[in-house]
Formats: C-alpha cells, structure tokens, sequence
C-alpha cells in the first residue's frame, strides 16, 4: 500500500489562533505563541498564541465585568435558553467545517468528529431545557416558617480541557457553566486549539454577549496558561478534565483559594466478560470500547478480563476482529482507527506496546501499521495473559492497545476489575440478572455498563472515584456545580427568638 504522508488542510483555515478575549481576538500580551502539528505529516500547520498570566488576567477581568455589568448573568432562564439553543444550532450548521477542522488537528477519524459535533450541540440543548424546567427545593415548617433555595451563578468559571475530543469536551463544561448564567475562560489543551478557537464565532453569532465566553490558548505547566488560570483568585470554580497527575496539582494549587473543583480524571477501565454472555455483542462492543476514537478514550475499556472456559475462544475472535478494524487517514470515511494526536504521544503509546511484548502474548497489531511508516499511526494492539501486576494492566495507555486477562470465578473478576488506582467505568457482559447487578454494585466505578456499549444519557452523572475524578458532572450535577444554593429563611410567626440581655 503507498503511504499518504499528508491530510489536505481543511477550508476556512484561520491564518492563526488567537485568545479570544472581551468578544474579540487578540494575541499574547508578550507576543508569545506556540507550533500546532498535524498528527498525519507531524509538521507544524499554524501558530497559536501562547497565554501566560498576563493573558489569563485580562480574560478574568473581562469575564468578571461581564458577569457583574453585564446581562446575562440576570437574564431570565428563558432568554438564556434561547440563546444556548441557537448555539446548538449554529454548531449543527457547521458541523460538517467542525467536524474537518476537529478531524485534521486532532487525528480523529472524520465519521467520529462529526458525532462529537452532534454531541456538542445536543449539550447545549439539553442544558437550555434544563434550565428552564429547573425548580428548586422549598422547606415548610408549619406555622413558624418557610424555606427556600436561591441558586444563583457563581461568577468565573475556569474550564479546563485535555485533547483527546476536544471540542465536545469544552460543550460538556460551557454549556452548563453559561447556561446557569456564569462568565468562563476556557483554557483548551495545547496540542489541538483548533476547534475551541471555532467557539468565538459560533457564540458572536447566537448573540452570546461579548464577556461571557473567553478564551485563552497556551500551555498548561507553571508561568502558562492553565496553572496562571488555577491560581487567578477571582476564579472561584474550575473544571478540569485531564490526567490524574494533573488533576492532584490542580488540587494542590486550588487549595489556598478554596475553590470549587469537578475533576474529570484518567481510567484504566474493566470490560468483564463471563462465559454466559453474548459473546458477538460483546466483542464487537469491547472492539468499539477500547479502539473508537484512536483508543484516546477516558472511559475506554482497556482491560478485558473473560471466564477461563470461553477465554481462548474469545481471545481468537477479538484478535481476529481487531485485524481487520480499518486504520487510515483521519479524513477518509472509512477510516475506524486514524492518528495519535501528537508525536509525544504516539511515542508514550509505542512505548507501552514494545513493554507489552514483554507483559503479555501479543495477538494482534503491535506497532505501526503496514504502509504507515510515518504519522502517528499505531495498529489496533491485542495482549493476552496479561497478569494483574503487569503495567500495562495497571497504566492508562490512552491508545489503540487493549489486556486481556483469564479469570474463573466470579470474585475473582471483581478483585481483578478493582485491582488499579482507577475507578471510571467498568463494562459487565452477562445474561445473568442478578449477578450483572450485583456486580454493578460491587465494582469500583462511577459508571457501569450492563451488556452495552458506552452510551450515556445526557440526564446521568458522569464521573470517577479513586484516582479517576472527583464529583459528578452531567444533568442536575452540573448545574449544581456552575451554581450556589443560598437558603433563604422566612418568618411566618411563632419563631421561637431567645432574648439576651432582657432589661
Ligand atoms: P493533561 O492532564 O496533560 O492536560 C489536560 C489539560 O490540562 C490541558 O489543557 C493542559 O494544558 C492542562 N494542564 C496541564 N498542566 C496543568 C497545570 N499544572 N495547571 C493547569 N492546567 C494544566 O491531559 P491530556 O493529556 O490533555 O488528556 C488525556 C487525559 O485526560 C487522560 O488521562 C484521559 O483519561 C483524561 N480524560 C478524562 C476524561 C473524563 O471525563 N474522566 C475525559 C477525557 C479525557
């Protein structure tokens, strides 16, 4: 097969990234900026500007004036509403140039970009009817006094975000944070800005006022953008989805301002598959799991442990069904497994597969796939007898690469699903009712799945324990993070009032 070493750059190309600060585009205060790279020629296609805490400041500034001065954060639920479903209609407008653009920058196959772009716009329709079917909770005591909840926004919303979908990412967190009515600054992963540089006009069009959404492009580590964002005092929420690693120093430097922190954290998660399962729908849903979206999945199901007496079966199908999953260039149709999204990171992920030979029988991929010798293109990899204790079992990969491990009893597949620091999510595969809730119940993961694919309703929590996340976001969870829940008290008669110092 010849290689293509080149994707054509998608049309409408902004000649480079800029912050979006106050409604309108500005570069670096410094003037600093940044290479992105392509992940199929890994040749830098655009400069971005690099925000330090000069950048992050003036986008403070401008949130906080347009949360205390401006419009929105008063405005009626409905009004708001409105606002967030023209967004969700702008989005679907072009989502065709979103999906191209995401797609390119990202490595992303081009099918799977255009369901993220639909996802995107499906959160901002859901949070534009949540808010206006919000109620909030009242507390009679008879006689004596009535109770309720004022839940007002918070203010400036620190949004932080990793690169492996980015845009639908960055919808998750705007869209609940403006819809309660806060002022944010996004700060979007450094090795994909494309998109979120796309946000600026998607909002300017649905009428958001200027203020309310602002952007600052840069790097994470101390001096830049991300940490400048975390220690801003006037920022008293962040949201933050990336490693855990990163997550434990966002915490760390959160903690002298006391803010309110959701973190969306890393996963190594189980797909536990018992000898009564369906074993066609399971494969092809655990071949789905774990290689959808370039294997860059925070909820992807890397670690597949099956029964012994279907074990060898199942291993023969999967590695067989893994051959033939289509990797190629990420704007091709066809195309099921495209590019890592950066050089670095096709390095951590070849480095794990050569480990792998090592840990594990490899039955599938390996390395980079035949014809693709530049790139980051990795083939779907398939490890068998991988032991617990092997690193590949425990690590979270963030690539095309996926354990197997036998298991025979039922309590052993649980001691083995919780067996990591992670605690995302966890797949059960069985047609035995009581056991796949007990299980449920049992497994460490803040989300389970039952003889299904990842699919999530909008309404659900979404979250981690352990060392994936810390509280909930999705639905009610995020609006009450984006709000506070003042509790007002009204006397209605008979409140018994002590008397200090009676004449
Ligand atoms: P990362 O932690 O390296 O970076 C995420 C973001 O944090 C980037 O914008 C980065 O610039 C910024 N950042 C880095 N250091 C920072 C600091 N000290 N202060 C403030 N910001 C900082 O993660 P990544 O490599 O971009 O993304 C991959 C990770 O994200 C994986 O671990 C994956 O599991 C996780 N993830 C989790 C979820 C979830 O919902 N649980 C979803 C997607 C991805």
């Amino acid at each position: 097969m010849t290689q293509q070493t080149t994707v054509t750059p998608p049309e409408g190309l902004p000649d480079r990234i800029r912050h979006y600060i106050d409604g309108a585009f500005v570069d670096s205060l410094g003037g600093a900026t940044f290479d992105v790279l392509d992940p199929v020629s890994n040749e830098t296609y655009i400069q971005a500007a690099s925000g330090g805490p000069d950048d992050v400041d003036r986008a403070v500034q401008a949130a906080k004036r347009a949360f205390h001065e401006g419009s929105w954060s008063t405005m009626l639920p409905r009004d708001r509403s409105r606002v967030l479903h023209r967004i969700a209609d702008v989005v679907e407008s072009r989502g065709e140039q979103l999906a191209a653009m995401e797609s390119f920058d990202s490595g992303l196959p081009i099918t799977q970009a255009s369901g993220q772009a639909r996802r995107a716009a499906e959160n901002f329709r859901f949070f534009a009817d949540l808010i206006v079917a919000q109620t909030d909770d009242a507390f009679k005591v008879p006689g004596r006094q009535a109770n309720y909840v004022n839940r007002k926004p918070i203010g400036v919303a620190g949004l932080i975000t990793p690169w492996n979908t980015p845009f639908m990412l960055e919808s998750w967190k705007l869209a609940p944070a403006i819809a309660t009515g806060n002022s944010v600054v996004l700060k979007p992963a450094e090795f994909t800005p494309l998109s979120a540089s796309l946000w600026a006009g998607i909002f300017e069009e649905a009428g958001l006022p200027a203020g309310v959404f602002n952007l600052v492009n840069g790097y994470g580590e101390e001096g830049y953008a991300g940490d400048s964002l975390v220690k801003h005092p006037d920022v008293p929420l962040i949201s933050f989805t990336g490693e855990s690693t990163t997550g434990q120093l966002i915490f760390a430097n959160a903690a002298p301002h006391l803010k309110g922190l959701s973190m969306e954290l890393g996963g190594k998660s189980p797909a536990v598959v018992f000898a009564d399962a369906d074993m066609e729908a399971a494969i092809n849903a655990t071949i789905f799991g774990v290689f959808s979206l370039n294997g860059e999945r925070c909820t992807a199901g890397s670690r597949i442990l099956v029964e012994r007496s279907v074990y060898e079966e199942f291993v023969e199908r999967y590695a067989a069904q893994a051959k033939r999953v289509t990797v190629g260039l990420p704007d091709d149709p066809e195309t099921e497994v495209g590019a890592l999204v950066h050089p670095e990171h096709f390095e951590k992920v070849m480095s794990y597969v050569e480990l792998g030979k090592s840990e594990g029988r490899l039955v599938a991929g390996g390395g980079r796939p035949e014809g693709f010798e530049t790139g980051n293109f990795v083939a779907p990899t398939v490890f068998a007898d991988v032991a617990p204790d092997a690193r590949i079992f425990q690590e979270e990969i963030f690539g095309p690469v996926v354990a197997i491990t036998p298991f025979d009893t039922e309590e052993e597949a649980l001691a083995l699903a919780n067996d990591t620091k992670y605690g995302l999510a966890a797949y059960v595969w069985t047609n035995d009712l009581k056991r796949s809730h007990t299980f449920a119940q049992a497994v460490e993961a803040g989300m389970v799945w039952l003889n299904s694919n990842n699919v999530r309703d909008l309404r659900t929590p979404f979250g981690g324990v352990k060392a994936s996340g810390l509280g909930h976001e999705g639905g009610y969870r995020s609006i009450d993070f984006y709000t506070d829940q003042q509790a007002v008290h009204i006397n209605l008669g008979e409140v018994h009032n002590p008397v200090f110092g009676k004449a």
